[in-house]
C-alpha cells in the first residue's frame, strides 16, 4: 500500500477534516494506570507526561525509552477499538522507491516469522477491525485496531517483528521490488522484461493523472531534499535499486531511535510497555537519527512556472479543454500547531462553496470543470501548501486564471471574510468534535503522525477546543485576517504555478523510456549473469508455490470469539405517510436524519439524470433563499447535506430491487428545528430556471466523473461485469459505473440546458413528496423535543398529498436477462488492467450463500493472491460474494488479462487439485475473515441502518453470522462445483489495454467500449 500522491490532497474532500475530524463521547473509566506519574520509570520507559485531553474523554501518556529513546504516546479511552502503531522516519534521497519496497519486504518474514507474507495471512488469523502499513512522504507506520485483546497482542508480535527483525531475503526483494524476468519463465529464449509488485502499483499510480500532478507538483514546489523525491518509486528509478542498498536502508532507519509507537483505547498500556522493551528495544543501542530529519526549506525568492505532461483522458471531455492548472503556496512549518490549524479554517473559508471568494471568482467564471484535486490546505508534511487549482480548462484560460487568482486573493486581502461566513466554518469544526466514529483511536493517529514525525507538539494538537478558542477569537477580528494574508499570500513569494497538458504519445514516452531502460538493463549482462536471472525466475516460481508451515504464527481460536453485537433498539411508527425508525443512541448530542425516497416511477429520461440532480439539489435557490443564503444557512446548522443515488436488490427475491435517492444530514440537538426547516426547503423544489448555473454545474458534473477510475478499477471493472448478467446491475451501471460516463457524455451533446433544466425539474416534482419519503432518525437520550420536530415536519410534508398509502421499501421487479457469456472490454491507454468475471448465484438468503461467502475468502488467500499476484505480479487479485448474491473475481493493477481470465475460468479445476487445502483451518481462517467485517464496531448512528436500507435485520444478520460458522468442508467443496465451474454462465470485463491479449474464449460475446476521445490517441 502506498499512500503518498493517493491521499496527500485529502484536505478538501473530507470537508472538516484535519486534527479534529471526529471522536466520540465516552463515558470516563477510572483512571486505571494511578500508578503511572511523570518522571518515572516503567519497562524501561519514562513517563515525561501526563494530560487530560477533556474534548475527547481522554488521558495522554507520553512516554520515552531510556536506552534508545524511542518515543512513545499512548491514548488512555474507554473505547474497545484499541489501535497500535509503530511508524519510522523514512526520508529517501532518490526516487527508487526504498521506503516503500521495504515496506513489502519486511512484511514477508522475519526471525521468529519465517513464512512468506505473514501480514497477509494474518489478515485471516485476526479479527483486526483495521490492518495496514503506509508509506508516507518522510514516514512508513504500521497501523491496526482490534477490539479482541488477544488478538491484539497477537498482532502486535507479528508486527513488532516484521519492523525490527524482517529477513529481507533476495527473493522478497526480486518479488516485491523489481526484477528481470523472462516473459516465459521456462524459455532462455523468451525476452526479458521488468516485473515485481510495487514496479507495477508505481505504474498504476502514475497513470492516475491526478495522482500524477499531486506528485509532481510536491516534487517542484519542495524541491530539496526528500521532497524533491518519489518515495513510493519512479518506475524508471525503481531498476536502479539494489538488494543490499535496501538492507542498508533498514538498519539506518527502521532503528529504535528512529521510531514512534502509538496506542490507543481501554487495554492495558504496562502490557505494551514491557512486550516492547524486553523484546526488542532493549537489546538495541541509542543511534543518533538526525540523519533521518527533514528541515524546513529555503524559501524562493522568486515566483516559479512549470508544465508537465499528462496521458489523454479517453473518457473525459474534448482534449483541448483537458488542461490543469494549480497556483500553490508554502506555508506555515507544520510544527506550527497553531497556523496549520487556522489555515484549515481559512482555506475552508476561501475555497469551500459558493459564499467563499475563490468559488465567487474562479469557479463560477464557468471557464473549468471545477477545481482540481490538488485544490486544498495540505497539513502533511513538513512545509506546509495552499493550493488552489482547476481541471479541464482551455491552454488560452491560463493567464486569465493566473490574473483571477491574484485579484481574488487582493480582494480576501481588502475586504475580509463575512462574519456568518466565518460562524458557520466555525460550527463546522464544533460539529465534527461532537461527531463520533467508531475509528476514532485510527483517526487520531492518522492526524498526528505527520506532526509527530517532525517532533511537533503533539499534545497541543489534540486540544482541540483551546486551537478553537484562539481561532474564534482571531477570525472575528480583521486585522488579523488582513495580517495572515498578507504574510502568507501577498509577500509570499514560495509560489507556484505549474500547468499540465495532454500528450498524446504521453504513454510512448513511457515506454520508449522503460524499452530504453530494459534495453541498457540487458546489454550489462554477462553470459553468468543472465543465467542467474532465469534460475532467479524459476527458483522464486517455485517458492511461491511451496506450501508453508503457517503454524508458527499465532490465531485466534473459536472459542476466544465472543458476539458482542447486540440487537439495536428500534422503534417504527408512521407519522403522515411517513414511515419512521427511531433510535436512540449515544450520539453525544448529535441528531442525525436519513430518508429514502423512491424513484421507481422515473422515466428513462429522468434516471439517467438522477445522479446529477442528486449533485445539484441543494445548489440552487429555494422558496425562501438564494443560493448563497442558502448555502450559509445550511453549513450554520447541519453538517451539509448529502443525496446518494441508491439502488437495492432483495435480500431474498431474485431480480427484485428498489431504486431511489438516500439523503442524509446531521445537526447538533439544538439545531433539529433548523435543519427539519432546510429539509423543508429542499422538498417544496428549488428553482432549476438559473441557466447559467446550471450550465456551469453541469459542465463541472461531468467533468468530475472519470477522476479516480483508476484508483478503483477493479470496482468498475466488478460493476461492468455485474451489469452483463443481472439487470438490477445494469441499472446501477448506467447510474455509477462506466456506462454512466459515457451516458453524461451523450447528454452534453444530445441536450440544451432547457432540455437538463426540464427534467430536473421534473425529477423533483416526481420524487420531492412526502409521500415518497420513509425516514430514520438517531437521537440522544436527553433531546426532548426531537418527537415533536420530527413529527411536525411528516406531518407538514404530508399535508396536500393525493397518496394516502404508507411508504415502505418499494420493491420492483427487474427484467430478465437473456443468459448469454458476455465480455466488456473498455479500452484505455493505461499500462496496467483491471480483470473482472462474475457468476450469479443465490440470494442473501439462500442458504448456500454464507458457504459462497465463506468459499470467496478461501479461494482468495489459497488461490487468486498466490496465483494472480504473486506468481503473475498483479497488484492484487481476489473473489468477493455481493449482496445480490453475484459472485466476483477481481484483478487490480495487473499486467495480464487473458491469464487472469483463465485463471478465473479454472477455479474448479485448481480445487479438484488442492482438496487438501480445505481443512479445518484454513476453513476457519476464511470464517474468521468474514466475522471481520461482520463483527466490526457500528457507529452510533448507523445502528439498524442495514435494516431501515435494505430490509436486513439483526436476526437475519445473526442467522448469517451462525450459518458463516457453520459451513463445513463438504460445503465448500460442494458449492464450488454447483456455481462456479466453467461452463456457468458469467460475465467479463477488462478495462485497460487488455485487446492485445485475446480476450474472447469460446463462444463468449466480447464488446468493446472506447472512450469518445479514443481518436486523438492512437492517431
Ligand atoms: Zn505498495
Amino acid at each position: 500500500m502506498y499512500s503518498r500522491i493517493a491521499s496527500i490532497r485529502s484536505g478538501l474532500h473530507r470537508k472538516f477534516g484535519h486534527r479534529n475530524n471526529s471522536s466520540g463521547i465516552l463515558k470516563k473509566k477510572e483512571n486505571i494506570y494511578k500508578n503511572l506519574l511523570p518522571g518515572k520509570l516503567y519497562h524501561g520507559f519514562i513517563c515525561t507526561d501526563v494530560e487530560p485531553i477533556k474534548e475527547y474523554n481522554m488521558t495522554a501518556y507520553f512516554l520515552t525509552h531510556e536506552k534508545t529513546k524511542t518515543e512513545y504516546l499512548h491514548l488512555e479511552r474507554d473505547d474497545p477499538n484499541n489501535v497500535f502503531s509503530i511508524g519510522f522516519r523514512t526520508t529517501p534521497q532518490d526516487s527508487r522507491g526504498t521506503p516503500h519496497i521495504l515496506e513489502h519486504t519486511v512484511l514477508c518474514g522475519s526471525e521468529k516469522y519465517p513464512v512468506r507474507d505473514p501480514f497477509f495471512k494474518m489478515l485471516n488469523r485476526s479479527l483486526a477491525t483495521f490492518m495496514n502499513a503506509l508509506t508516507g512522504p518522510d514516514y512508513t507506520f504500521y497501523p491496526f485496531s482490534s477490539q479482541n485483546e488477544v488478538d491484539y497482542r497477537n498482532l502486535q508480535k507479528v508486527y513488532l517483528d516484521a519492523v525490527f527483525k524482517p529477513n529481507l531475503e533476495r527473493l522478497d526483494f526480486l518479488q516485491e521490488g523489481w526484477r528481470l524476468e523472462h516473459e516465459k519463465l521456462e524459455d532462455k529464449l523468451s525476452p526479458l522484461v521488468f516485473k515485481g509488485v510495487v514496479y507495477n502499483e508505481m505504474k498504476g499510480a502514475f497513470s492516475e493523472t491526478s495522482s500524477l500532478f499531486g506528485q509532481k507538483f510536491i516534487n517542484t514546489i519542495l524541491p530539496k531534499g526528500t521532497y524533491g523525491n518519489v518515495s513510493g518509486g519512479d518506475p524508471l528509478c525503481i531498476p536502479e535499486l539494489t538488494h543490499t542498498q535496501l538492507k542498508n536502508f533498514h538498519s539506518t532507519y527502521y532503528h529504535p531511535s528512529n521510531a514512534r509507537i502509538f496506542s490507543y483505547g481501554n487495554f492495558p498500556l504496562e502490557l505494551n510497555l514491557k512486550f516492547v522493551n524486553d523484546m526488542y528495544l532493549s537489546k538495541y543501542e541509542y543511534l543518533d537519527s538526525k540523519n533521518s530529519v527533514v528541515k524546513p526549506q529555503e524559501r524562493w525568492k522568486m515566483i516559479q512556472r512549470t508544465s508537465t505532461p499528462c496521458r489523454v483522458d479517453q473518457y473525459g471531455g474534448p482534449v483541448e479543454k483537458q488542461n490543469q492548472i494549480a497556483m500553490g503556496y508554502v506555508m506555515s512549518d507544520i510544527t506550527d500547531v497553531y497556523d496549520t490549524f487556522m489555515m484549515t479554517a481559512l482555506a475552508e473559508l476561501m475555497i469551500i462553496g459558493p459564499n467563499s471568494a475563490f468559488y465567487k471568482s474562479l469557479i463560477e467564471k464557468n471557464i473549468s470543470g471545477g477545481y482540481n484535486s490538488l485544490t486544498g490546505y495540505d497539513n502533511q508534511i513538513r512545509d506546509t501548501l495552499f493550493v488552489v487549482g482547476l481541471r479541464d480548462v482551455e491552454k488560452t484560460n491560463f493567464d486569465l486564471i493566473e490574473n483571477i487568482a491574484n485579484q481574488t486573493i487582493e480582494d480576501i486581502h481588502s475586504k475580509g471574510f463575512g462574519r456568518e461566513h466565518i460562524e458557520s466554518v466555525l460550527h463546522g469544526f464544533e460539529l465534527s468534535i461532537k461527531h463520533q466514529s467508531p475509528k476514532f483511536g485510527l483517526n487520531v493517529l492518522f492526524n498526528l503522525m505527520p506532526l509527530w514525525n517532525h517532533n511537533g507538539p503533539i499534545l497541543k494538537a489534540l486540544k482541540v477546543n483551546q486551537l478553537l478558542d484562539q481561532l474564534k477569537t482571531n477570525l472575528m477580528d480583521s486585522n488579523y485576517v488582513k495580517d495572515v494574508i498578507e504574510k502568507y499570500f501577498i509577500l509570499n513569494n514560495h509560489k507556484l504555478i505549474m500547468t499540465m497538458q495532454p500528450d498524446p504519445k504521453f504513454d510512448d514516452v513511457f515506454n520508449e523510456a522503460e524499452a530504453k531502460l530494459l534495453k541498457s538493463k540487458v546489454k550489462e549482462l554477462t553470459s553468468e549473469e543472465k543465467e542467474h536471472i532465469f534460475r532467479d525466475g524459476i527458483e522464486l516460481s517455485r517458492a511461491q508455490k511451496k506450501v508453508q508451515n503457517l503454524d508458527i504464527l499465532p490465531c485466534l481460536k473459536i472459542d476466544e470469539i465472543i458476539l458482542s453485537k447486540t440487537a439495536p433498539t428500534l422503534k417504527h411508527t408512521v407519522s403522515g405517510t411517513i414511515p419512521l425508525q427511531l433510535c436512540e443512541a449515544n450520539t453525544n448530542g448529535v441528531t442525525y436524519f436519513k430518508g429514502v425516497l423512491g424513484a421507481e416511477n422515473l422515466s428513462e429520461d429522468q434516471r439517467a439524470l438522477l445522479p446529477f440532480f442528486n449533485y445539484i439539489l441543494d445548489k440552487f435557490d429555494t422558496k425562501s433563499y438564494n443560493y448563497r443564503d442558502f448555502d450559509k444557512f445550511v453549513s450554520k446548522t447541519t453538517s451539509g447535506l448529502s443525496f446518494v443515488t441508491h439502488v437495492t436488490e432483495h435480500i431474498d427475491l431474485e431480480e427484485q430491487y428498489e431504486q431511489g435517492v438516500l439523503i442524509s444530514s446531521h445537526c447538533l440537538d439544538e439545531n433539529l428545528p433548523k435543519m427539519m426547516d432546510i429539509w423543508s426547503e429542499i422538498f417544496s423544489q428549488p428553482k432549476f430556471d438559473n441557466s447559467k448555473r446550471m450550465t456551469m454545474l453541469f459542465g463541472n458534473y461531468c467533468s468530475s466523473l472519470t477522476n479516480g477510475i483508476i484508483d478503483s478499477g477493479h470496482v468498475y471493472a466488478m460493476q461492468a461485469a455485474r451489469s452483463l448478467v443481472s439487470s438490477v446491475d445494469a441499472c446501477k451501471e448506467s447510474l455509477l459505473g462506466i456506462k454512466h460516463i459515457m451516458n453524461m457524455q451523450q447528454t452534453q451533446k444530445k441536450y440544451k440546458v432547457e432540455d437538463i433544466q426540464a427534467i430536473v425539474d421534473s425529477i423533483g416534482k416526481t420524487i420531492l413528496k412526502g409521500g415518497n419519503l420513509r425516514a430514520a432518525v438517531h437521537y440522544s437520550r436527553n433531546n426532548n423535543e426531537f418527537h415533536e420536530e420530527i413529527d411536525k415536519f411528516c406531518v407538514s410534508m404530508c399535508q396536500n398529498q393525493d397518496c394516502k398509502d404508507v411508504n415502505r421499501i418499494n420493491f420492483m421487479d427487474s427484467m430478465v436477462q437473456s443468459k448469454e457469456n458476455r465480455g466488456l472490454h473498455v479500452s484505455m491507454n493505461i499500462p496496467v488492467n483491471y480483470c473482472a468475471k462474475v457468476i450469479p448465484t443465490v440470494s442473501y438468503m439462500h442458504p448456500d450463500y454464507a458457504k459462497l461467502r465463506v468459499l470467496s475468502r478461501f479461494l482468495t488467500s489459497k488461490y487468486l493472491h498466490p496465483v494472480v499476484r504473486e506468481q503473475n505480479g498483479a497488484y492484487g487479485g481476489g473473489a468477493m460474494l455481493t449482496m445480490d448474491g453475484v459472485f466476483n473475481f477481481y484483478s487490480y493493477r495487473d499486467p495480464n488479462s487473458r491469464l487472469t481470465m483463465d485463471v478465473y475460468d479454472e477455479t474448479t479445476d485448481w480445487m479438484d487439485k488442492n482438496v487438501s487445502l480445505v481443512d479445518d483451518q484454513n476453513l476457519f481462517e476464511a470464517k474468521l475473515s468474514i466475522l471481520q467485517q461482520m463483527d466490526a464496531p457500528v457507529a452510533e448512528y448507523m445502528k439498524g441502518v442495514e435494516l431501515f436500507l435494505y430490509g436486513l435485520s439483526y436476526d437475519i444478520w445473526k442467522t448469517q453470522r451462525e450459518r458463516i460458522l457453520g459451513v463445513n468442508r463438504d460445503d465448500l467443496l460442494e458449492v464450488c462445483q454447483k456455481y462456479l465451474t466453467p461452463d456457468k454462465w458469467s460475465g467479463k470485463c477488462v478495462i485497460g489495454e487488455g485487446a492485445s491479449q485475446q480476450l474472447c474464449k469460446n463462444n463468449e460475446a466480447w464488446e468493446k467500449v472506447s472512450g469518445p476521445q479514443e481518436k486523438d490517441v492512437t492517431c
